[in-house]
């Protein structure tokens, strides 16, 4: 031990989804967009002028915060971006949850809460989904420090039923509720129409799933114009410029091509549905997914044995060695053919085994 590490702040990290880079790969396990970006993005991107590099980019990111308002049909001040939900979340667990009263979120969703509550000495508890992986709603009405919902959820793909969802809002009144919608866009129902309803509700969306820009990194969160005001203030006081020049134009550009976002989005719930058919055929059950990936268990493969099986074959999918989950594989939906890929790679591990 270093003379000075007990003055260090030491975090358990979240882990990220691996990113390998192998030929051939069929890579389904970190919910990537398998369709290009909007063709405006790389138009622009391609006409960008160089020289504009040397100079700040706008701190409030104003062009894209605006297309973004008027998208869903609010204000400009309703609207916060940041580095991907990432971002967007850990500044909003930063500024929302303070009260030293637990905040409240699954037992079984995204990996990341409970990092930044370690990391941000927020108290939390968590309320365990019920044994098809649904939301309880009873657990949060009772008194807490904010709420934490994904919804969809992850890893589980579940949707809780927008009605659940504001009477978990409107029974919170003295705190801040975040509904995490990164995967909304294939199939969920949002919240963001109940924004001018209740000022204590925060939504958070990405450009990384439904508009196939992860590379890009680009969040934002919607809600009351007071909510959204502490938000800026917190970033303003840890980084002006989150936002790049790059960002700004091309998350512009995805906004703007409604046709292209709603016909990759249809595609991609397409090739869902018939995924889940292929897997049942397999042998695999699945809950109702209204996600871009699956969250699925096989009847007699132990899941670890297909993830193994399938990282062999070149073929990555995601697979948590944690309680409750450890017999499911999350899998990304990609095109049809990846996913192919993917059912004749489980038929082989199977014939491996003699099943
Ligand atoms: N929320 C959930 C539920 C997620 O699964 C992810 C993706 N890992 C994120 C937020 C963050 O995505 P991004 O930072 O790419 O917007």
């Amino acid at each position: 031990m270093f003379p000075w590490e007990k003055n260090v702040r030491k975090v358990v990290p979240y882990t990220p989804g691996e990113q390998p880079n192998v030929t051939g790969m069929v890579k389904l396990n970190t919910n990537e967009n398998p369709y290009p970006p909007a063709p405006g993005v790389e138009k622009v991107l391609k006409g960008m002028d160089t020289d504009a590099l040397r100079l700040y980019p706008d701190p409030t990111a104003g062009a894209l915060v605006h297309e973004l308002a008027a998208y869903y049909g609010l204000q400009d001040g309703q609207v916060f971006v940041g580095v991907g939900s990432d971002d967007v979340l850990a500044m909003s667990f930063m500024t929302f949850f303070n009260s030293g009263k637990p905040i409240l979120f699954p037992d079984i969703t995204y990996s990341f809460y409970d990092v930044w509550a370690d990391m941000l000495r927020i108290p939390y508890r968590t309320c365990p989904l019920d044994e098809d992986f649904r939301v309880r709603t009873e657990d949060y009405l009772t008194e807490n420090g904010g709420i934490v919902l994904a919804n969809p959820n992850a890893p589980t793909g579940v949707e809780l039923p927008l009605d659940e969802v504001e009477r978990i809002i409107a029974g919170n009144p003295e705190s801040i509720v975040i509904v995490d919608e990164a995967y909304v866009d294939f199939g969920g129902h949002s919240a963001m129409n109940l924004i001018g309803k209740y000022d204590n509700l925060l939504v958070v969306q990405t450009f990384s799933k439904s508009r196939s820009l992860a590379g890009m990194r680009i969040g934002f969160a919607c809600g009351s114009t007071a909510l959204i005001r502490f938000l800026n203030d917190v970033k303003y006081s840890f980084n002006s410029y989150t936002m790049d020049r790059t960002a700004i134009l091309t998350g512009v550009e995805a906004v703007r091509d409604e046709a292209y976002f709603r016909n990759t989005c249809r595609m991609l719930i397409e090739t869902r549905e018939w995924a889940k058919k292929e897997l049942s055929a397999l042998g695999f059950s699945y809950g109702d997914s209204r996600t871009n990936f699956i969250f699925a268990t096989h009847a007699h493969i132990p899941a670890k044995t297909l993830f193994e099986g399938l990282r062999a074959r070149h073929i990555y999918v995601r697979y948590w060695d944690k309680p409750r989950i450890s017999n499911y594989l999350r899998i990304t939906v990609g095109t049809r053919e990846e996913m192919e890929k993917l059912f004749k790679a489980v038929k082989e591990i199977g014939g491996d085994l003699n099943l």
